[in-house]
């Protein structure tokens, strides 16, 4: 056996994993196919702000569970989430105890744990955003941590397939430095990030066009792991949903525009519109289901956010994802419409005569009358407060939706190993981080947590494989 575990991806979910399992004692091999020190991965480029289900990493587990439920649709195994919510203080000592340390960037209990020092709002993926920051940090200090204790991070190597004898896993196929090899050892840990993007995947599962999606992340995720988890018999779940944000369509040919700022607090307070001006999805859930909602769309392409001067001048200028839409879209030359009348604002950005007024007309009415719940299609209230859209001058914004990482992926049980369709375990075979499904998502594509899962789940995988190989966790 080359290893006691080999670790199939070098992002938060596979190092963090590595990193366990050495200190349990085990001898632990990542397999990473980005050739440089400094490869691409989500991780690497990462916002940084550590929250589960937008909570605290400190609040009481109920209380992550609950919100999760809510947030997913209560559509989720309760328990399966209860077990990793159980986690998430030991996320944040674990982090800290490998060296990490975090700021506070906001009053809210979520934005209590980032990545310090903070990652830069700056242009695409631009290395001056990152490099020394946030993921980068981490990823630093977690690899430097596992390589000193023995363990073994080897670039350049693409996971092409699973090694199988007797119905166990029992290594992988890879080819490494340009070299067809293979690596074995009595447990498998797919941690490749998702398959965000996979276009044929994407298709498969999300939008019939992923060619008018923004990739908003690093481009590692091919779902490589997903296609082998497949084959080998997992059950896939959750395939369907994505966490992502909404940006100016111009995003897709200006790197200025992605990825921030997210057009979301315009969205949730103003309506959101196809090319006919017809509403169709429920701004009230946030912008990560609005961005599925488009994805899923007839045409992706075909979304305007609109809004008016109030909006604009409120939720416009909130802070959030590190830079206000108000006033970087214009600095960053973003298309907006803007007229003092609707009918003004209908023919400047082309809408059927009459139809952008009636939909502001029936979101206005149904906010007077307390009835946003009864709209067709129906608009739920809670933290997403919608106003009303009546001071000039009114606004219409071009969208599309960013594809940041998927959610869904092969069904795991509380130990993170991967399960086939009648719940049993492929014996061997674990799956961490967005090479999971299970843990978000639901009709309202609720957002879990892009760093704490791959984190906690990574912890629990390794501790898993530790006791089954007889080192006590
Ligand atoms: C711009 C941006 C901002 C974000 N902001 C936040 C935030 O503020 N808060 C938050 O919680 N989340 C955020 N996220 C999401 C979060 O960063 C990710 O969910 C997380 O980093 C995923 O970790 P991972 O280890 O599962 O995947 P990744 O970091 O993608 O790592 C997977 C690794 O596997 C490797 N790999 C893939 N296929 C193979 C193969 N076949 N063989 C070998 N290696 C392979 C890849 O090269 C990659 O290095 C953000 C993401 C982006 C892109």
């Amino acid at each position: 056996m080359d290893a006691d575990v080999v670790i199939v991806g070098g992002g938060f979910a596979g190092l963090s994993a590595a990193q366990r399992a050495a200190e349990l004692g085990l001898r632990a091999l990542v397999l990473e196919q980005g050739a440089q020190a400094d490869y691409a991965c989500n991780s690497r480029v990462t916002g940084g702000i550590v929250h589960f289900a937008r909570e605290g990493m400190m609040e009481p587990t109920a209380v992550l569970v609950d919100k999760a439920m809510q947030m997913t649709g209560g559509e989720l195994n309760r328990e399966l989430l209860a077990a990793m919510a159980g986690e998430a203080r030991r996320c944040i000592e674990w982090l800290r105890a490998q060296g990490m340390k975090f700021v506070r960037i906001g009053p809210q209990l979520h934005y209590e744990w980032v990545l310090a020092p903070v990652r830069v709002a700056r242009p695409g993926l631009e290395a001056s955003g990152w490099k020394g920051r946030a993921g980068d940090t981490l990823l630093r200090l977690l690899t430097a941590n596992f390589t000193r204790r023995g363990g073994q991070l080897l670039l350049d190597s693409r996971v092409t397939g699973l090694v199988f004898e007797d119905g166990r896993c029992i290594g992988v196929e890879a080819t490494t430095q340009g070299r067809p090899t293979q690596y074995r050892a009595p447990a498998v840990v797919m941690a490749d990030g998702g398959f965000q993007a996979d276009d044929e995947l994407v298709r498969r599962f999300i939008s019939p066009h992923p060619e008018k999606l923004l990739r908003r992340n690093a481009g590692s995720g091919r779902g490589d792991a997903l296609k082998m988890m497949e084959h080998a018999g997992a059950r896939l779940v959750g395939t369907k949903y994505f966490y992502g944000h909404l940006h100016s369509r111009d995003a897709l040919n200006n790197a200025s525009l992605w990825p921030y700022p997210a057009l979301d607090s315009l969205a949730v307070a103003g309506i959101v519109v196809n090319g006919r001006g017809e509403r169709f999805a429920d701004e009230g859930l946030g912008g990560v289901y609005l961005a599925n909602a488009i994805a899923w769309s007839e045409d992706p392409l075909d979304t305007w956010v609109i809004f008016d001067e109030d909006i604009w001048r409120g939720p416009g200028k909130g802070e959030l994802f590190f830079i206000a839409a108000n006033s970087r879209l214009v600095d960053a030359k973003g298309t907006i419409f803007k007229a003092d009348t609707l009918e003004a604002l209908e023919s400047a950005a082309g809408f059927p005569s009459g139809r952008l007024r009636a939909s502001v007309d029936a979101h206005n009415a149904a906010l007077a009358a307390g009835q946003t719940g009864a709209m067709q299609p129906p608009r739920s209230s809670g933290v997403n407060r919608p106003i009303a859209i009546r001071s000039k001058p009114f606004y219409a914004v071009p969208m599309c939706a960013g594809l940041t990482f998927t959610m869904g992926g092969a069904a795991v049980d509380s130990g993170l190993r991967v399960l086939k369709g009648d719940n049993s375990p492929i014996p061997g075979l674990y799956a961490v981080g967005k090479s999971l499904g299970g843990l978000e998502g639901g009709a309202p594509a609720g957002y879990v947590g892009g760093i704490s899962l791959p984190v906690i789940t990574g912890l629990r995988a390794a501790e898993a494989i530790a006791q089954a190989n007889g080192k006590v966790a």
